[in-house]
């Protein structure tokens, strides 16, 4: 099988923080064959790898020196049913968002608070993608992946994914060995609406909708996600950039008793969720700028690049707010997003 590899390949329109770096090598992946072709191939198969989705969860620090394998199969199916769900199957390179609308279409909810969320559907499981109170692995069935040191392909159910707050699997046992190929859902047939959120509850009361359907939660949260993120089309950023650091109630109460302003959040295990974008606003940064790497105005958890930011320069960012934040509160933050 011939591959059609490029050289040198820009991966600015492909990152949605829009910075510039070169790729060695880059193959738009449009089946999974192309897959166990470079495997075959041996100095493809000798070049480092990274899996590409949309590149909203990626800072990309430098040029990359190998192969970027870049996910683009296409396919949704509704695949089977038991007696409490429909199972329904994408392939990675869909467009999650898409994919979400496609569900709704198709008269399924369950996915209907991870509206909007950018990236591709093989992406989703890797940090459990999550927002307004619902994760992945509520819906979560199984997926398929193509292992790139054996060659093979196997299947993961909902327990081997370890999947975790913003984590799974494939961020430990799996790093760089896993080429996920397609994910399966199972959308509840007894579909009960999430609206624990304030702001989900909120926006519906103010269009009056007592009883939502699965499709306006999913026009709500659409609403909100547009006032509130900016959009990586208009201003480059990928989402939040710090996960929201969990405490031992011990230490929240500690810190309560510092700042009665804290915000925090109960978890089931008894430890405590804070808000990291409360954190870096109390430490002065919202709004703030290194150059042309910035923290977003009207939402402190999210970096932007405001025009021409390398990859460097965001993480220069990320970094100065860290050591602020953890001289301030005693808190590490960590980062969503995958340096490169
Ligand atoms: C405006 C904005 C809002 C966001 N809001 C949220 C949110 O509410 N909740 C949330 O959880 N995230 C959010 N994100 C982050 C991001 O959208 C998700 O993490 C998304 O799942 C990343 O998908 P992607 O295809 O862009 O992944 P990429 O950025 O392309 O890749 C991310 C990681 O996954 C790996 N990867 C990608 N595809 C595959 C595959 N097929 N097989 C194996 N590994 C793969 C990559 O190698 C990399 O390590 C937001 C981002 C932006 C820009």
């Amino acid at each position: 099988m011939s591959l059609p590899v490029q050289y040198q390949f820009s991966l600015r329109p492909f990152n949605t923080f829009g910075i510039e770096a070169k790729a060695h090598a880059y193959l738009r992946v449009t089946s999974n064959d192309q897959l166990r072709a470079v495997k075959e191939d041996a100095a493809l198969n000798a070049l480092p790898r990274l899996v590409l989705g949309g590149g909203s969860n990626l800072l990309l620090t430098r040029d990359f020196p190998g192969l970027v394998l870049h996910m683009a199969t296409t396919g949704i199916d509704i695949v089977g049913e038991d007696a409490n769900a429909t199972h329904v199957k994408a392939a990675a390179g869909e467009n999650w968002h898409q994919f979400v609308q496609w569900t709704l279409g198709a008269g399924l909810g369950g996915l209907e608070n991870l509206s909007l969320i950018p990236g591709s559907v093989g992406a989703s499981p890797i940090q459990n993608i999550g927002a307004y109170g619902v994760e992945l692995k509520d819906t979560f069935h199984a997926l398929t992946a193509f292992n790139t040191d054996t060659g093979e392909t196997f299947v993961l159910d909902k327990a081997a994914c370890h999947f975790g707050y913003r984590d799974s699997v494939f961020k430990h046992a799996f790093r760089d060995q896993a080429v996920i190929l397609d994910v399966t859902f199972a959308l509840p047939k007894q579909w009960q609406p999430n609206v624990q959120y304030a702001d989900v509850a909120q926006e519906l009361a103010a269009c009056g909708i007592a009883a939502p359907t699965p499709r306006q939660i999913s026009d709500a949260v659409i609403a909100i996600r547009t006032r509130k993120l900016p959009d990586p089309a208009q201003i480059g950023n990928a989402g939040s950039f710090f996960k929201n650091p969990i405490v031992t109630a011990e230490q929240r109460d500690a810190l309560l008793a510092r700042y009665p302003k804290l915000v925090s959040y109960a978890q089931a295990d008894g430890t405590f969720k804070l808000a990291a974008g409360w954190l870096i606003d109390q430490s002065g940064w919202k709004g703030r700028s290194i150059g042309a790497a910035g923290v977003y105005e009207k939402q402190a958890l999210v970096l932007v690049n405001r025009g021409g930011a390398s990859g460097r320069d965001i993480a220069e960012l990320a970094a100065a707010i860290q050591a602020d934040v953890l001289a301030k509160f005693g808190v590490m933050l960590e980062p969503e997003p995958v340096f490169i």
